[in-house]
């Protein structure tokens, strides 16, 4: 991951991390320019998912399953067997 200085705008070094949540890090941070110095901290935070985790399509699947009226599930697993 590449962070760039705000100040000078030539790259960065990230020398810790401080997780603060498990979508939101604070990245310490320190300017590689030798005319600049300058030490900082940017924060590196989850936005949106582009593809759902397979994890938690699988989990959803599993609950909305289990969900499911016993007869009903077993008329589901049937048709599903003739599909492939
Ligand atoms: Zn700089």
């Amino acid at each position: 991951m590449r962070v760039e200085c705000p100040e000078c705008l030539q790259p960065a070094v990230i020398s810790k991390r401080n997780k603060i949540s498990n979508h939101t890090s604070d990245l310490y941070c320190s300017c590689k320019n030798a005319e600049c110095g300058h030490n900082f901290v940017s924060t590196l935070s989850f936005k949106h998912t582009l593809s759902p985790s397979r994890r938690t399509t699988q989990l959803l699947v599993f609950e909305y399953l289990k969900s499911i009226p016993q007869a009903d599930l077993d008329s589901l697993l049937e048709k599903l067997s003739k599909c492939r």
